[in-house]
């Protein structure tokens, strides 16, 4: 589980986060583009946007599903 206190620095403020237990594999920036980046040279990805609709939301869900650490929140 994602915890909010342990946030990367670069997620832009809001309620999706990633947090520092990231390891940079780049497949939650495959699933949900509009919304993720991955930061290579911190070795992080993070949220360059909250989601503004549903087909986002449904995308940043998928992701923290699939992310091996699940270090993708969505309680921040
Ligand atoms: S899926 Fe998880 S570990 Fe992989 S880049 Fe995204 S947040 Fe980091």
């Amino acid at each position: 589980m994602a915890d909010k206190d342990r946030k990367v620095d670069r997620n832009v403020p809001g309620r999706w986060y990633v947090d520092a237990n990231c390891i940079a594999c780049g497949l939650c920036v495959e699933v949900a583009p509009e919304n993720l980046e991955l930061d290579w040279d911190a070795g992080f990805a993070f949220l360059k946007s909250q989601p503004r609709e549903e087909k986002q939301e449904a995308a940043m869900r998928d992701a923290a599903s699939q992310c091996p650490v699940e270090a993708i929140g969505s309680d921040g």
